[in-house]
């Protein structure tokens, strides 16, 4: 990576989760638009992606509420077309002369009285020869200072670098060759320069032979990875846990404002047994939202703790790592049980007091992000790791953890927790590596969240009525959309929806929480929702994973159709989470297509994440997207194992075999797709 990319480069990539050259070349566009040709403006359709020339003939500033700048544009037949700005800068508006021609793109919107585009893509040309790209336009998921064409050029230069550099010919994707035709190089040259006369809505769908081959190489990497460091680690040993004298967990389990679940009893019970056993154990702990999987690991831990060995605990974001280290804190108050935090925000000298500290054995129980992974960090004697929706994690990162805690060729238990609503019988075949415990049931005093679907017309009815609500001591979260490409969208979504609020709530009620936002101060927002102080939250997805307020018994999502539905569910799963009657509303805007009516008829007839994965299966066919491609996507970035069970089964049986037949080769590709030649350093 060091000479392939500039430090500066390299900084914005990682936001992106890109690490190396080849990670940027599996950053797939998120979809294509067809500029290659331009359309009358006669001939446009309402709500269809198209690309216009015209010359302006008018530049205006309007107001509707705000001010909106509009340029005019009349093409070769006389028709015209609007581009309509809802904010602007100067220069932006300094562009657009009288005379010149602006080739223009974007989703047009028309009716009777006007045709227009709203905040389109443009270039400005003197006259009106403009040259049209010869490929479709790729639209790749960006962030601010890396836009689309630099994130173009940087693919492009990777690709060559792959080509002439002959990387990417692996023999163990030729059976997979055979069937489809096609390799890995071509498939990405295939994906990123996409030829003119490629389906687009193939291309959109992820289902092009390009799109098949990719998904199938990812998920054989993972499960030769998988399988390869189960090999590794069948034989191995660990300290055998003593369950004798631990007064510990009494202590915690007497503390507990309520009575364990029969189903947690149960699981606790196999996850000891496991840990007593002398073997290493390597379980994930599956459980629907809110079934209360944290105080399982949490009172398993104790039995590690007990045998003063420590215990490492990982979230995939801050804001929980957060609210699992305060929650943690609070039990272990009155113990000696050192408990501390460790997230890429804590900096400077606390952080080096807490890495010395784990080193030497004064923290016994550390909760923390992947900045747990870092290679500065040693533990004394580390004797379990847990890894909360571990689904957020590659399988490369959870093996990471596992290898600090070797010491002496004792190895670490591993207790991974996913709420992941995988179809069973996808995750045996998936999870080779990994016994499974399953929490059955809720806790007893959850009533049922009433869901209800809501027009888009009628939100700012809905947001009216949500005064009412907040008189009722109720707290509400208010979710915007993630708008895939862009952050910033999002972003701006969450923030006018929030000044709509604070213009007739008083403002110390509403709170807004944001990717963008330091984690600190998302931490001050979550600790005065958790507190009450704020009322309603205002929020992008970054609350989609484990939060737990349990008072916050409102929920309205925006753009519900636009949303996996395991997203769907994870979000849902913020409320209802205490005895109080829940409500989600999921608003969705007009025109349904027939499939995303059938979904979102799944999430409002169905509770149980695992009948709503099922169920969301049988409606689609293959390939079919859904919107977003981010729905319970175990570290893996192209590939579903909803969508692509086919795949997944068809890889499944085929890795074992490819280990069996030449495993040099196997270990080869693993090493290549996870750019790591120490990959099994465990
Ligand atoms: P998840 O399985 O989604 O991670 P959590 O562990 O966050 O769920 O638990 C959800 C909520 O349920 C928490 O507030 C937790 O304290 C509570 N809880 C856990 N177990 C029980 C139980 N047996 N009875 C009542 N409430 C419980
Ligand atoms: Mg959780």
């Amino acid at each position: 990576m060091k000479s392939f990319f500039t430090p500066h480069q390299e900084k914005l990539l990682n936001k992106l989760n890109i690490q190396n050259w080849f990670d940027l070349l599996l950053h797939l566009p998120v979809r294509y638009e067809d500029r290659t040709k331009i359309t009358d403006i006669q001939d446009l359709k309402d709500n269809a992606f198209s690309q216009v020339l015209g010359k302006v003939i008018d530049v205006d500033i309007v107001f509707r509420g705000k001010r909106n700048l509009v340029v005019h544009l009349e093409d070769g037949c006389g028709d015209q077309i609007s581009l309509r700005y809802l904010h602007f800068y100067p220069n932006q508006k300094a562009q657009f002369k009288v005379g010149k021609y602006v080739l223009a793109a974007g989703n047009v919107r028309k009716n009777l009285i006007t045709t227009e585009i709203i905040h389109p893509e443009t270039a400005v040309f003197n006259a009106q020869e403009v040259v049209l790209p010869e490929n479709l336009t790729p639209i790749y998921s960006v962030t601010s200072g890396l836009g689309q064409k630099n994130i173009y050029r940087l693919i492009n230069k990777a690709l060559e670098f792959a080509s002439s550099q002959k990387l990417l010919n692996f023999e163990i994707l030729n059976h997979k060759s055979k069937t489809d035709g096609v390799n890995l190089l071509d498939s990405l040259y295939a994906i990123h320069q996409p030829n003119k006369n490629c389906d687009l809505q193939e291309l959109n769908y992820f289902s092009t032979i390009f799109h098949q081959h990719i998904k199938y190489a990812e998920l054989l990497s993972q499960q030769l990875y998988l399988k390869l460091s189960k090999d590794e680690f069948k034989n191995q040993k660990s300290k055998i846990f003593t369950l004798k004298n631990n007064n510990l967990k009494d202590s915690i389990l007497n503390s507990l404002p309520f009575k364990l679940t029969e189903s947690q009893e149960q699981v606790i019970h196999e996850i000891e047994s496991d840990m007593s056993s002398g073997k290493v154990m390597h379980r994930l702990l599956q459980g629907d939202v809110g079934s209360g999987k944290t105080i399982v690991a949490i009172i398993v831990s104790t039995l590690i703790l007990n045998n003063e060995y420590q215990v490492a605990f990982m979230a995939p974001t801050e804001i929980l790592a957060n609210q699992h280290f305060k929650k943690i804190k609070e039990l272990f108050q009155s113990t000696d049980v050192r408990v501390e935090l460790l997230t890429g925000s804590i900096k400077g000298r606390k952080r080096n007091e807490i890495i010395d500290d784990i080193e030497s054995g004064k923290i016994h129980y550390v909760i923390g992000t992947h900045a747990l992974f870092q290679d500065n960090i040693y533990f004394k004697k580390l004797g379990l790791c847990i890894i909360d929706e571990q689904h957020r994690f590659g399988v490369k990162q959870r093996l990471d953890l596992m290898s600090k805690g070797k010491k002496d060729g004792h190895q670490p238990h591993l207790l991974m927790m996913s709420a992941t609503p995988i179809p069973r019988t996808l995750s045996m075949s998936y999870f080779a590596d990994l016994e499974v415990s399953t929490l059955s049931e809720l806790p007893k005093d959850r009533v049922p969240i009433v869901t209800k679907l809501v027009r888009d017309s009628r939100r700012k009815e809905l947001m009216q009525m949500l005064k009412n609500e907040l008189n009722n001591d109720n707290q509400i979260y208010w979710v915007c959309p993630l708008v895939e490409e862009s952050e910033k969208l999002t972003l701006s979504d969450a923030v006018n929806t929030y000044e709509e609020f604070i213009s007739f709530i008083p403002k110390e009620m509403v709170g807004i929480i944001h990717g963008r936002m330091k984690d600190q101060e998302k931490d001050e927002v979550m600790s005065k929702y958790l507190q009450k102080k704020i009322k309603l939250l205002v929020a992008t997805t970054v609350i989609e994973v484990g939060v737990d307020v349990p008072n916050a018994s409102f929920m309205v999502i925006e753009h519900a159709e636009r949303m996996g539905l395991s997203q769907l569910h994870q979000l849902r799963g913020r409320v209802g989470r205490g005895a109080k009657k829940s409500t989600c509303i999921l608003i969705f805007k007009e025109n349904l297509s027939e499939l995303a009516k059938q979904r979102l008829k799944i999430i409002y007839e169905n509770q149980d994440g695992f009948l709503i994965a099922e169920n969301d299966l049988k409606i689609r066919g293959p390939g079919e997207m859904i919107g977003t491609r981010q729905s319970g996507v175990p570290g893996l970035r192209i590939a579903n194992l909803v969508e692509d069970a086919d795949l997944v089964k068809e890889v499944s049986d085929y890795s074992g075999n490819a280990i069996k037949s030449n495993k040099p080769a196997a270990h080869r590709f693993v090493e290549f797709w996870f750019q790591d030649k120490n990959y099994l350093r465990i």
